[in-house]
This record gives C-alpha cells, sequence and structure tokens, in this order.
C-alpha cells in the first residue's frame, strides 16, 4: 500500500470540510482535502437557501448567487398565509448554486495552499495509541495509507469517520428528515419569497418548500420524518401529490433525494485526534434543516483550534474540546431551540397549525424575525405555547 503524510487530512470536501481546509492551509499547515465525488458540489442534495447571515463568512459572487429572497410566506394546513422578514431565518435570504458555490469554496481551499483530491474515498482510520492517526483511501491510484497529525470527519450526514474511531453518530429514523426534490421550471409562483407549505396531508412531520432559483425556475422539494416514511408514504410520493396540486403544468428539470439529521448536535464532536464538522457532527437547525451557514462556522473554528493545537503538538481530545465549547457559544442556543421547537411541532395537529395561522393572520409581521415570531404566538395562543415557552425563555 502506498504512504502519504500531512499535518491534517479533511474527509469530505462540502461546505464544513473546504473552510475547515481554507483556514488550516492560511494557518501553514500542511493539509489534504479529498472527496469520494468525481466533481465537487455534484450530485446537489440542497434546496439551496441560505440567510443573510452568509455574508458573514464568504465574499458574494453573483455567479453562484441565483436568487434573491426578501422574506418568507409560510402557509399553514388551510392555507392561511403568513408573511414572515427574512431575519435570521436559516434557509431564507439567497438561494444558491451549490454545484458552483461548493466549488468555489474547495477552490478557496486549493488557492490558500490545500491540496485537493477528488475520486478518493476514505474507507477507515488508522489508529495508534488510541490516538486517530490518519485515514485509509482508495483512490484513482489504489489504495494509500496517509497519516496526519489530526483527521477532520466532514463526510455529511452518512457520515462514517466518526463511528470507525469507535464514537457512537447513529441516527435514527425519528432523528432523519428523508428528502425528496425537484428542480422545475415553467412554473408561476412568487419569484421574491421563498415559501413554506406545512400539513400532514403535505409533508407529515416536515414541511414542503418552493425556493425561487431565478427566472421561472424554482427548488421544489419537501422532507419527511424519517419514522413516518414507508410504502406509498415516501417522500417522493407526497412530493407528485404535492405538484400535481400546486404546478400541473410545470416541467421538471431535475430531481434529486437526500437525508439530513435533525437530532441536535452530537454531545461530542472530538476525539484523541479526530474532529468533526458540519452534518458529522449534526450541526444543522433542526426545525428548518439549514445547515450550510453552521457547517461553515464550524470550520472556521475547527480550523482555528486544529492549527493551534497541531502547533502546540497536543492533538489531545481535552485540547480539541475547545472547538465543541466555542462552536456551543457561537450557535448552540439556535440549534437547541430548533430542536425543542421542531419536537413541540411535531406534536400538534393540523387544527392546531391551523389555530397558530390565523392568530398572527393579518398582523404586520412582515419585519420581524423567527423569535419574534414565536413570541407573537406565545402572546395569542398562552395555553397551547405555554410548554415551549417554559422551554425556551
Ligand atoms: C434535501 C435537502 C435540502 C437541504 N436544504 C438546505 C437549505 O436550503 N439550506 C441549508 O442551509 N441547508 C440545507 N440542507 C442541509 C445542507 O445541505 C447541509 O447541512 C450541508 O451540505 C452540510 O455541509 P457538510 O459539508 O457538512 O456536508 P456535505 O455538504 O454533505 O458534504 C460532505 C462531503 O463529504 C463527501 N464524503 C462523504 N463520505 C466520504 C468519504 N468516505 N470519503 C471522501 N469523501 C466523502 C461527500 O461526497 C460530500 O461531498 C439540505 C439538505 C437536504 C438533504
Amino acid at each position: 500500500m502506498r504512504e502519504d503524510r500531512h499535518d491534517v487530512v479533511v474527509v469530505g470536501a462540502g461546505p464544513a470540510g473546504s473552510v475547515t481546509a481554507r483556514v488550516l492551509a492560511e494557518r501553514g499547515l500542511d493539509v489534504l482535502l479529498i472527496d469520494r465525488n468525481l466533481e465537487i458540489g455534484v450530485p446537489v442534495k440542497c434546496a439551496e437557501g441560505v440567510s443573510k447571515e452568509i455574508k458573514d463568512l464568504v465574499t458574494l459572487d453573483e455567479k453562484w448567487i441565483c436568487a434573491e429572497a426578501k422574506g418568507a410566506h409560510i402557509y399553514s394546513p388551510d392555507g392561511t398565509k403568513v408573511v414572515m422578514g427574512e431575519d435570521n431565518m436559516d434557509e431564507v435570504g439567497y438561494v444558491l448554486e451549490r454545484r458552483l458555490f461548493d466549488k468555489f469554496l474547495a477552490s478557496e481551499a486549493a488557492r490558500a495552499g490545500a491540496e485537493l483530491r477528488i475520486k478518493t474515498e476514505a474507507y477507515d482510520v488508522i489508529k495508534g495509541d488510541g490516538y486517530v492517526k490518519g485515514v485509509y483511501v482508495r483512490g484513482m491510484d489504489g489504495n494509500t495509507r496517509i497519516h496526519a497529525q489530526i483527521v477532520v470527519g466532514a463526510d455529511g450526514v452518512e457520515s462514517r469517520v466518526g463511528r470507525w474511531a469507535g464514537m457512537d453518530t447513529r441516527l435514527s429514523p425519528s432523528e432523519v428528515t428523508t428528502c425528496a426534490e425537484y428542480l422545475m421550471c415553467g412554473i408561476e409562483f412568487d419569484r421574491e419569497h421563498s415559501e413554506f407549505f406545512v400539513g400532514s396531508n403535505i409533508a407529515p412531520k416536515g414541511y414542503a418548500w418552493v425556493f425561487p432559483k431565478g427566472g421561472d425556475c424554482a427548488n421544489v422539494g419537501l422532507g419527511i420524518c424519517g419514522d413516518v416514511s414507508g410504502e406509498n408514504h415516501r417522500a417522493i410520493d407526497y412530493l407528485n401529490a404535492f405538484v400535481r396540486d400546486k404546478f400541473p403544468k410545470g416541467k421538471i428539470v431535475a430531481e434529486m433525494y437526500g437525508a439530513a439529521p435533525l437530532s441536535g448536535p452530537l454531545k461530542e464532536n472530538v476525539a484523541d485526534g479526530l474532529v468533526l464538522v458540519g452534518d458529522a457532527a449534526r450541526q444543522i437547525n433542526p426545525i428548518t434543516g439549514g445547515g450550510i451557514t453552521y457547517a461553515m462556522h464550524a470550520g472556521e473554528i475547527a480550523g482555528d483550534v486544529i492549527a493551534k493545537a497541531v502547533q502546540e503538538k497536543d492533538c489531545s481530545k481535552k485540547r480539541l474540546k475547545e472547538y465543541e465549547s466555542r462552536c456551543k457559544a457561537k450557535f448552540g442556543k439556535r440549534l437547541d431551540a430548533g430542536l425543542k421547537t421542531k419536537e413541540f411541532f411535531f406534536r400538534i395537529s393540523d387544527d392546531d397549525l391551523n389555530t397558530l395561522g390565523h392568530s398572527v393572520e393579518g398582523i404586520k409581521i412582515a419585519e420581524i424575525n423567527p423569535r419574534a415570531l414565536l413570541m407573537e404566538l406565545i402572546k395569542k395562543n398562552p395555553k397551547m405555547l405555554l410548554g415551549l415557552a417554559r422551554q425556551l425563555l
């Protein structure tokens, strides 16, 4: 077997891995970024919506922004429309072209000095003295043992890197949303807003979305919780019903399937010689399924902590814990509130959702954020929302 050596090897060139690799390279480390796919950013498994917070993480480029959303419309099961501003909604602000966005992030890592290898799949970790000390990969030129002081598992929702190292990263069906999405053209919809539809007939324990992609095209998709998915009740069955109802004349240009973890972050994201970032660490908002900006924030923090750990020659779990605590400080509260809110919304009936929709109908909430909406809902429906309010406030 061939042998190779780097300071850090990053498995997965999605937003989490590419940002981590860029920061590490900028700090002067010898970093290898690998991805099993033939092309970075393909296949796309995403609705591609991000909040305007993305501007804090990267300089915007119109090449990978398809559309801008002024806000969101949320439709309750009986069609009541709630109008929201874009402030702080994880998936509302811009709609990306991830095929290009992910390539851009990986190129930034490469420009900073990271070595990038596509068509290279990790299949196990190297262990020694209780530490993760590298990965085994298969690539175009056979198998290679890659030694590294730290391995970064940025290998997405299906992450295996943590498990190979002995961490429990399993997800139960109730902690996953399974999704189906069409890129549709020739449809009529509100081109200035991202739209969300809830209801047990539309997407049980989930929601459907219509995100503008420019012109008469949109990402039309939905996610349902893994524990309600079954024969004839799969995400694609609900999506076909939704599309028949809303866009019977629309044309399907692309189709995709995917899953997102809705468990809330792992209790432990680090081990001796190992850091998990992004979906691999379940750093995604359980109520929205939005994970791009969290993956990027986590990548920034991971890069900084790992660079210091390598320079200090201390790659222990204890040293890497700084990454966990800084992620918690940066976005832990938001993910925690998202988890509690998701659990509440999964429990209530369509009638309750309609009641909530009616209670804010006509209120001028276009300028307020989800927290303000929640406060308004609690004010109007204290009995129904008392338990949730107690948990969140
Ligand atoms: C249907 C759907 C819609 C979504 N919509 C949105 C949205 O609108 N907005 C939003 O913010 N988030 C959305 N998300 C979530 C978002 O896509 C993720 O949170 C985000 O991509 C996480 O980035 P990541 O880098 O952690 O993982 P990923 O982007 O999944 O990247 C992981 C990478 O690791 C590679 N990899 C995996 N295993 C290996 C291996 N063994 N060896 C080498 N490479 C490997 C993969 O090829 C992949 O490129 C959606 C998810 C789904 C499924």
